[in-house]
């Protein structure tokens, strides 16, 4: 049974993080004139309507997306994010909040390709109508799809364009995902070894998410990049997230660089006085 709906957490620190990477990422991948693919093995409703009561429940968004989209001189990683969300909002007032499929095809051009799938029927539904209602000649078509996104994965790679990246952002409400996430990679990496891969986790426990980084420093990614961001340390027995991170399998060049200005200016903005933030190489080539 599915049961989460990211529409209570849009835009908070976690999605400030995927976001960021995720658009950094597009952006670097559109510096060249070679078309690529960008594939969303969960990518929730597509566009998240900020003054709803489900979005103003918990209000995470203002711990997160709101602390920082207007801010003076934004590091540069930050930049294709917030122009994308931009497109999404008029003027100064933050009234959506772009999902990652949406935040991306704001960044990709006619030629490049995109897929999001989400599975969860009401979901799809609210991503099904965006894809139709956001249609722009400037932009790639959105295509949608229903189905498990893990196992769903390993069936459009190779994509054509020999280009491109993944998002796997579960909602870990399944104890099986942390499994699934490794496996879905694994056969993912053999089909085509040099996509970028960006999977998201959550940092509950101290703990919690060492077990799936070490699985997934078994597969076969040449590199991994791991970044993290928390709003305080993490605490044994505690429920609620810290924060959450992301293994980046061959990331785009110089992304670290990138993130690592951008890391502490978010956590200047989110969470100034227990906030952190870590960028570590997992693996390394040469
Ligand atoms: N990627 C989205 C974003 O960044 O805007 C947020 C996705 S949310 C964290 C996770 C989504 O995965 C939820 O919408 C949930 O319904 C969906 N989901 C859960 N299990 C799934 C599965 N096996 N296959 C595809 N989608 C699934």
């Amino acid at each position: 049974m599915l049961s989460y709906q990211h529409g209570f957490h849009a835009g908070n620190v976690a999605d400030v993080l995927k976001h960021t990477v995720l658009c950094e990422v597009i952006a670097y991948l559109r510096k060249k004139d070679k078309p690529f693919y960008f594939h969303d093995t969960h990518a929730g409703r597509g566009l998240y309507d900020l003054t709803l009561p489900m979005a103003n429940k918990t209000a995470e968004y203002q711990g997160g997306i709101a602390r920082v989209w207007r801010q003076a001189n934004p590091p540069a990683a930050c930049l294709p994010y917030f122009l994308a969300l931009r497109a999404f909002n008029q003027g100064s007032a933050l009234h959506y909040y772009a999902g990652s499929s949406l935040l991306a095809r704001q960044l990709m051009r006619p030629t490049d390709r995109l897929a999001a799938n989400e599975l969860h029927p009401q979901e799809f539904h609210f991503l099904q109508d965006q894809a139709q209602m956001r249609r722009d000649r400037h932009l790639p078509r959105l295509r949608v799809s229903q189905e498990d996104g893990f196992a769903a994965l390993k069936a459009v790679l190779p994509p054509k364009e020999h280009r491109g990246v993944v998002l796997i952002d579960p909602s870990y409400e399944q104890t099986s995902d942390d499994r699934a996430c490794a496996q879905a990679l694994n056969d993912a990496l053999q089909r085509f070894a040099t996509g970028v891969y960006l999977l998201w986790y959550p940092i509950v426990e101290p703990k919690r998410a060492f077990s799936l980084i070490e699985s997934v420093k078994k597969l076969g990614a040449r590199e991994i990049l791991q970044v993290e961001l928390l709003i305080r340390a993490p605490i044994a027995g505690e429920r609620g997230m810290a924060g959450s991170g992301m293994l980046i399998l061959n990331p785009t060049w110089q992304l670290d660089i990138s993130l690592q200005e951008a890391l502490p200016w978010l956590v200047h903005h989110v969470a100034p006085k227990t906030g952190r933030w870590h960028l570590n190489w997992v693996k390394k080539d040469g």
